[in-house]
């Protein structure tokens, strides 16, 4: 099965037998070890040296935490949203009683630092920003770099979801000054789902030791405090860390710089290769299209159904829309464990199914 949704992604064999280890106990020095040699080689993609702390949660969890762990019930919150991932880290401050002002890009666009940066200038009260790296939703990567240098001349807490970039996109955490940034374990990280991955910045602690949010499981703190003796406050995904301490070894193999030029590579050739075909890719701005993610519009006259239904029949899985977006794109995943033959395999089966589910071929050579 070619499996190219953005997440679960494919695991190579050496991570999922490492899930076949027996358990070991998670307050002994078995699972200390394990859990300090994750976290050191975290802190490495993350290019950081702020704390790393591992959460057992889905991204959403990881999510979760960087709102409630950071931010009081009323405190206005500027959210910077591409599409249905930057709308969920909005909808969560909301939840938990933020005072949020959106600030919403046109899907397949980016955002604009000027408009973040005039949005900040506009009400000074605001605090925090939260924004969104890599929207798996429209493929397209924000400027990151651009828009953390706006919210830090304005001197707010930066707040990013990074959960399909990190690892796979060069995000340098320290470099940007960025304050917590998440990620998960099923995107880049050629892990099984399970766990998601924060980072604190010394600023991030200063605003969580005045954050007055509910929390309990998803407490940072609580979860700093362990970490220090070398354990996790609640029973943790043992066989996740298992799978990931692996996946860790094979990505220091491979290295950070050789991991985002493949992630670029392959990015190129899947968004040429829907262009040969005639198709167009969502995003509006080639500069930003996501190296770990590629929307492309649904041709005139194929139902984005049957071209996944026909895809899947020949082992290709891709994903369809999210939101308003259902039924009008369909996703191709190439992040984490992907190699230059998945992507050739996933274009070719495209190529000979579209023209079964409507396409016509006169529109593919125009
Ligand atoms: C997948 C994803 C999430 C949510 O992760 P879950 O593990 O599905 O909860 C959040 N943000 C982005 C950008 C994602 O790609």
């Amino acid at each position: 099965m070619n499996l190219r949704i953005p997440g679960p992604t494919p695991c190579p064999e050496e991570v999922l037998a490492a899930m076949t280890k027996q358990m070991v106990d998670h307050r002994g020095p078995e699972f200390k070890d394990v859990l300090l040699r994750v976290t050191e080689r975290l802190k490495t993609f993350f290019q950081t040296k702020n704390d790393v702390v591992t959460l057992t949660a889905a991204g959403t969890g990881g999510l979760e935490a960087a709102i409630v762990n950071f931010l009081s019930p009323g405190e206005r919150v500027l959210a910077v949203s591409i599409g249905v991932f930057g709308d969920r880290f909005a909808k969560i401050a909301e939840t938990y009683g933020a005072s949020v002002t959106r600030l919403r890009f046109e899907d397949g666009s980016a955002a604009d630092p000027e408009r973040i940066a005039a949005a900040l200038a506009d009400d000074p009260s605001i605090s925090a920003v939260t924004v969104t790296h890599n929207e798996t939703s429209t493929g397209v990567t924000n400027d990151l770099a651009a828009i953390a240098k706006v919210v830090k001349a304005a001197d707010k807490l930066i707040l990013v979801d990074a959960v399909s970039s990190l690892s796979a996109i060069d995000l340098p955490v320290d470099a940007l000054e960025l304050d917590v940034v998440v990620s998960g374990s099923q995107k880049g990280w050629m892990v099984p789902p399970g766990l998601s991955f924060i980072s604190v910045s010394p600023r991030g602690w200063e605003a969580n030791a005045k954050a007055t949010m509910p929390r309990f499981y998803l407490d940072v703190r609580e979860a700093k405090k362990s970490l220090d003796k070398g354990q996790t406050p609640w029973t943790p995904a043992v066989s996740i860390f298992y799978a990931l301490d692996v996946a860790l070894d094979m990505m220091l193999a491979e290295g950070m710089a050789n991991i985002f030029e493949r992630h670029r590579r392959i990015a190129q050739r899947t968004r040429e290769g829907v262009k040969e075909m005639g198709l167009k890719p969502l995003v509006r701005d080639e500069r930003y299209a996501s190296n770990t993610v590629t929307a492309v519009w649904a041709p005139e006259g194929v139902e984005v159904k049957a071209l996944r239904a026909a895809l899947r029949e020949r082992n290709v899985v891709v994903a369809g829309g999210q939101g308003a977006l259902d039924g009008k794109i369909f996703r191709i995943g190439h992040l984490g464990y992907v190699t230059d033959a998945d992507i050739e395999e996933t274009l070719s089966v495209l190529h000979d199914v579209l023209p079964k589910v409507g396409y016509h071929a006169a529109a593919a050579t125009a």
